[in-house]
């Protein structure tokens, strides 16, 4: 449509079901919409984003020769680019579109219907007054790298890259420990179905070590990020190893000499490593590094043994960081979860009394390749008689983290499944309520219950060791208040188990800044939609699967890194991509150079030529979020699709009507 052609104006008005229709007056609305200036045709539908509804725009697009049209409907969250498509199948430009939310910000936030309905006129009316002013805005497509950056290396980020390798496309996986595997590579057994979590995961972390398509980063992190969807530039540090990993054949002659010993991570603290380590014995790659905190040659320039021992020559004193730059077309943050270790452990003597546990700390001492070799033993050396696990220790918490951290539950009655069968030891599960909604968990609950392990509910308040009576002489005692039977109680036990919660891994804060993401109140990535995108981001082709935007138990992780190894994989059948044609723009002429802009851009997407002393902005990085348009002194930055007087022409609207 020429700049000066007629507007004609369609207003199609949905009821969403009765979710619109049950508080606004719909007829009064189309009503009010027909006798505004410039407006053809107004009309309602029960459903507008169904295909008869859409077909009904298109029909009158045609038959009325409208060139603009409104949508007054939910949020265009939802559906603007359902509408914007309908547009383009009728040859308009999909920017001659806008959309009026009369359901989130109306009708179910209003619950007086004649407010409700004056609300909705008002918000359309001004949709009317702006959509005239709408200019045709060109699409623009760039192309798609073909090569996936995938970071963290868990069963999550495994699983993501395995599916895209094996779609014959390149990957390069992250994983800033010596290994991948993560935390699954920690547990023994798997609930419900008990099977062994190394038989499982093991032959997929040996498929990424050997997969001709996967670039394996260990011991490396990203520290930068740029560039848009189809074209990220990346910054992979990678920790100097001191092990030529090209040399070294995993005899580990190395490690068997090293005389230092600190406390194995992997191990939760409960078993020794040496500076010279491997993180565990099924690791990929499997071939050692040396940490240079605690090794004696790299401190004190004193020992060297394993350089002398090892037979290929691969120790390398000399070794450093090192920086690689990739390009891919797209990212999957796998970066996972933490155990949540709050200040309310002491509370239940952990740190204080020996056979205390944390989760994961009992994960590696029930594993039969950890510090006991999966026996279930008290500090002494003696097997317990009886142990208490404690849920939702930090979580569900107004204190700690208010959310259910999902698992806890789940892996609580596995721990009473695996105490019951090694020891034999009476097992008491403290609970606020048993959360067992998953395939077969029921089920799982039902085959413990039977197990004779006594459930009471009903949150600890603390453990102690101070005995009221003979019987409680020797042992932890747990002070609880058992809530269905409405009294206290103290249970004396040999061992407790404090089942944390889950929490987003560290550096986090990192990757929100690098990936542009946002966090939510609990410190989870959040997705571009709850429900309909829930692992895409604000942040085009970057996608986020498992628990680093929320706890997930390990199929959910997993069919979460299938989802998104699917959208990366549909960026690069595709090939190129829309990218977003509502970018800011800089007018040359009225630039003065003071480079404001620059500093708020939040994309970088702006740069100073010093040739023409003005800001230039690079429209493919621009996200059109509009700061520098609203920063710029002289009005020389300007967005588009959101230019003073298309706004200031929306507000008269909202306000006049
Ligand atoms: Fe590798 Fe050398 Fe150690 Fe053997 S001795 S595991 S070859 S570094
Ligand atoms: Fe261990 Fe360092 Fe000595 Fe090697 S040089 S054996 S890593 S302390
Ligand atoms: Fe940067 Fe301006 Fe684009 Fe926002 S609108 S991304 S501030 S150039």
């Amino acid at each position: 449509m020429a700049r000066n052609e007629e507007s004609r104006v369609g207003v199609f008005v949905c009821h969403c079901g009765v979710n619109i229709s049950s508080v606004v007056n719909i007829d009064k609305v189309v009503q009010a919409a027909s006798q505004q200036e410039g407006v053809v045709v107004a009309k309602d539908y029960k459903f507008m984003c169904s295909t008869p509804g859409q077909e009904m725009i298109l029909a009158d697009i045609k038959e009325h020769k409208l060139n603009r049209i409104i949508v007054a409907a939910c949020s265009p969250r939802l559906h603007e680019e359902t509408f914007k498509k309908v547009l383009f199948t009728a040859g308009l430009n999909p920017y001659f579109f806008q959309m009026a939310n009369i359901r989130e910000q109306d009708a179910w936030v209003t619950e007086d219907k004649e407010l409700a309905t004056g609300k909705a006129i008002s918000l359309v009316t001004g949709a009317i007054r702006r959509v005239r002013l709408h200019e045709s805005l060109p699409t623009r497509e760039v192309d798609i790298k073909p090569g996936v950056l995938v970071i963290g290396g868990g069963i999550t980020g495994i699983e993501a890259a395995l599916q895209i390798a094996d779609a014959g496309h390149k990957v390069v996986l992250v994983e800033r420990e010596p290994s991948i595997g993560g935390h699954m590579a920690q547990f023994d057994k798997t609930f419900p179905t008990l099977d062994c979590s190394a038989c499982i995961l093991t032959p997929k972390m040996n498929s990424v070590g050997t997969h001709p398509n996967i670039n394996l980063m260990t011991s490396s992190e990203v520290t930068d990020v740029s560039g848009y969807i189809g074209n990220y530039d990346v910054t992979v540090k990678t920790k100097a190893r001191f092990v030529n990993h090209d040399l070294c054949t995993s005899c580990g002659d190395c490690m068997e000499k090293c005389p230092v010993k600190v406390p194995s991570e992997f191990d939760e603290g409960l078993e020794k490593r040496g500076a010279i380590y491997t993180l565990f014995p099924q690791g990929v790659p499997n071939k050692p590094v040396i940490d240079a905190e605690n090794c004696l040659m790299l401190i004190k320039e004193k020992c060297g043994l394993c350089e002398k021992v090892c037979e290929p020559g691969a120790i390398d004193f000399k070794d450093r960081e090192k920086e690689t730059s990739i390009t891919v077309g797209s990212i999957i943050t796998a970066t996972g979860y933490k155990f949540a270790k709050p200040s309310i452990l002491r509370d239940y003597g952990y740190g204080i009394f020996d056979n205390v546990l944390t989760a994961p700390e009992f994960e590696r001492l029930n594993n039969s390749a950890g510090p006991t070799v999966g026996e279930i033993l008290l500090k002494d050396g003696g097997k317990p008689q009886s142990v208490a696990i404690l849920h939702c220790i930090g979580s569900r918490d107004k204190n700690f983290n208010e959310y259910c951290s999902k698992v806890c539950c789940m892996y609580s009655l596995k721990f009473s499944h695996l105490v019951k069968e090694k020891t034999g030891a009476e097992v008491f599960e403290f609970y606020i309520d048993i959360r067992a909604a998953g395939k077969s968990y029921e089920e799982f609950y039902d085959r413990i219950r039977e197990e004779d392990v006594h459930f009471i509910r009903g949150k600890v308040g603390s453990v102690t060791n101070i005995p009221l009576n003979d019987e409680e002489k020797g042992k932890l005692v747990v002070i609880a208040e058992n809530t269905l039977a409405g009294k206290r109680l103290r249970v004396p036990v040999d061992m407790v188990i404090l089942s944390t919660g889950l929490e987003c891994s560290d550096g986090v804060t990192d990757m929100t800044r690098m990936l542009k993401l946002s966090i939510d109140k609990d410190g989870f990535f959040i997705e571009k939609h709850p429900k309909l995108a829930p692992t895409e981001t604000a942040t085009d082709g970057i996608y986020i699967a498992g628990c680093c935007s929320g706890p997930k138990d390990i199929p959910e992780s997993v069919a979460s890194a299938q989802a998104t190894a699917a959208m990366a994989l549909k960026l690069i059948s595709k090939g190129k991509v829309e990218v977003e044609a509502t970018t800011s723009w800089i007018n040359e002429e009225l630039c003065a150079g003071c480079k404001l802009c620059i500093g708020v851009c939040p994309y970088n997407a702006i740069e100073y030529d010093e040739e023409k002393g003005i800001s230039i902005l690079n429209e493919v990085l621009c996200k059109g979020c509009g700061t520098c348009a609203a920063t710029c002194p002289n009005g020389a930055a300007m967005a588009r699709h959101f230019n003073d007087q298309q706004i200031l022409n929306e507000i008269e609207g909202v306000l006049l009507s």
